[in-house]
C-alpha cells in the first residue's frame, strides 16, 4: 500500500514538474489532442498520450480576458500559474529566473 501511495506521489510530483516546463500553447496543444506537441516535448515512457490528455484538462489556459498581473500585455496565450493569470513570456521569464 506505501508502496502504491508513493509512487502516485512521485507521478503528481512529476505532473506539476512537468506544468512549470512547459509553455501555455503547447498544454493548449495537448488539450486540442494535437500529438504534434509530442516532437516538442519530452515524456517519460509510462506516460500514455491519454493520461498526458486527460491531465491538461485539469489545468486552465485561457485564450483572453484577464490581462497578465505581471506586463498587462494581452496575448493570445495565457496560464493560471499560482492563482494568478499570466502571459507566455512572463511565463518564460519565470522559468529561467528560476
Ligand atoms: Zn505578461
Amino acid at each position: 500500500m506505501d508502496f502504491i501511495r508513493r509512487g502516485q506521489k512521485d507521478r503528481i510530483e512529476f505532473f506539476e514538474s512537468l506544468a512549470k516546463g512547459m509553455l501555455p500553447s503547447q498544454i493548449k496543444r495537448i488539450q486540442q489532442n494535437d500529438k504534434g506537441v509530442l516532437k516538442e516535448i519530452v515524456l517519460p515512457e509510462w506516460l500514455k498520450w491519454d493520461t498526458l490528455f486527460e491531465w491538461s484538462n485539469t489545468l486552465r489556459v485561457t485564450e483572453r480576458g484577464v490581462p497578465c498581473i505581471l506586463c498587462g500585455n494581452e496575448t493570445k496565450n495565457w496560464i493560471e500559474f499560482k492563482e494568478k493569470y499570466i502571459c507566455e513570456d512572463c511565463f518564460l521569464k519565470i522559468k529561467n529566473t528560476e
